[in-house]
């Protein structure tokens, strides 16, 4: 999924069964060294996402806090049972406001982290109040910059989720052809990822028929697929709370005009770049690789965005790979490769898979075929 054009929601999500006590350990570790380094006696983490990394607890409502020698969730009485089964953190059961329940927590400590990113000014200004403005202390990114690389329960479960959506494509795909609508596909292609075990779509799919796959962010509607014109599908899984994010363009019968060559620079932009994911290397220097190839074809205007985002908790989250992009690709960031060619009236092509930085270079967690003539149907 393009991130550009992203606003984020939260999925809801199930348990993730395959992640055990034992992976909360060392990102807890990780989370104090950051705390340490920051003078941080306590860290507030209001980040449902956050709180789901560090616990395995993804109910809504919930915050955790991250003490020197405990992990408190603060949640209410609607997840208790839930809670029980969560044994690496204490548990707070709330009766009156959260912010109130939290306050009173954490008012031993002195030096108390919140998440800036991921907290209101309404409910910042009510723990301020509760606490002593001085004991507070803003942090940005803290949680998100320990979640850029992967551990190996992260990596399966994305691979699941991979797995799953594959399969999904596949089933849905036999069943495609000219005359149905988007909205049709897309729902078809979600409940099959749910009944493969994904507890929903990683966003909402992108079925674009004809035109409409010149739009990035196209929402599924009533328009109909048809001969010799383009259909591009963007679409993902959550397993485990974690995403997979692919995306495939088709055709019934005959590419229009010129989307058979525009297909074919596409895909080797897009191989190109797969090839350029190395640890140690420039996210903005991947992108640059298949904005080149894109740009010497003479297509460069009609690739608006970024060629690539992470994945994990978050359909979209660090590294960003772009042409602005500071970051550095390192061993167990996955991250996605999609370039895209839209031209408006004509339709859109992008390709797009999720790849794994190992310690020597890449490993392409996807495997669908991405060849013209698989494309074409
Ligand atoms: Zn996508
Ligand atoms: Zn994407």
């Amino acid at each position: 999924m393009v991130s550009l054009f992203y606003t984020p929601r939260l999925m809801p999500t199930k348990a993730s069964p395959s992640k055990s006590e034992n992976a909360f350990a060392p990102r807890l570790k990780r989370v104090r060294a950051a705390m340490r380094d920051s003078d941080l006696e306590a860290l507030l983490i209001t980040n449902p996402k956050d709180v789901d990394y560090l616990t395995g607890f993804h109910g809504e409502d919930s915050w955790a806090i991250v003490a020197p020698r405990a992990v408190f969730v603060v949640s209410d009485f609607r997840f208790q049972e839930e809670l029980d089964a969560i044994k690496n953190a204490k548990l707070i059961i709330r009766k009156g406001a959260i912010d109130e329940a939290a306050a009173g927590a954490l008012e031993s400590f002195k030096g108390i982290g919140v998440q800036a990113e991921h907290l209101t000014v309404a409910t910042r200004a009510k723990l301020a109040k509760a606490l002593g403005a001085k004991r507070l202390v803003d942090t940005t990114g803290l949680l998100s910059t320990i979640r850029l690389r992967k551990d190996d329960s992260e990596i399966s479960l994305i691979r699941k989720a991979v797995r799953i959506q594959q399969q999904a494509l596949e089933e849905t795909l036999a069943g495609v052809g000219p005359g149905q609508t988007e909205a049709d596909i897309a729902a078809e292609l979600e409940m099959r990822m749910k009944r493969l075990g994904a507890s929903g779509p990683s966003f909402g799919t992108i079925v674009a028929a004809r035109a409409n796959g010149s739009k990035p962010h196209y929402r599924p509607a009533k328009t109909k697929t048809a001969k010799n014109q383009p259909l591009l599908i963007d679409w993902g899984a959550v397993v485990g709370g974690y995403c997979s994010d692919m995306t495939r363009t088709f055709t019934f019968g005959r590419w229009p005009k010129p989307l058979a060559d525009v297909y074919q620079i596409v895909l080797e932009a897009h191989l190109a770049a797969i090839d350029a994911v190395a640890p140690g290397v420039k996210c903005r220097k991947v992108d640059a690789v298949a904005r080149d190839i894109i740009t010497k074809s003479g297509y460069g205007e009609h690739f608006g965005h970024g060629l690539g985002h992470g994945i994990g908790l978050d359909i979209h989250e660090g590294p960003r790979l772009s042409k602005q992009s500071e970051e550095t690709l390192e061993p167990g960031m996955v991250v996605t490769i999609e370039p895209g060619i839209y031209l408006p009236g004509i339709g859109g092509v992008r390709i797009e898979d999720d790849v794994l930085v190992t310690d020597r270079g890449r490993r392409n967690l996807c495997s669908l075929p991405k060849a013209i003539d698989w494309a074409t149907r």
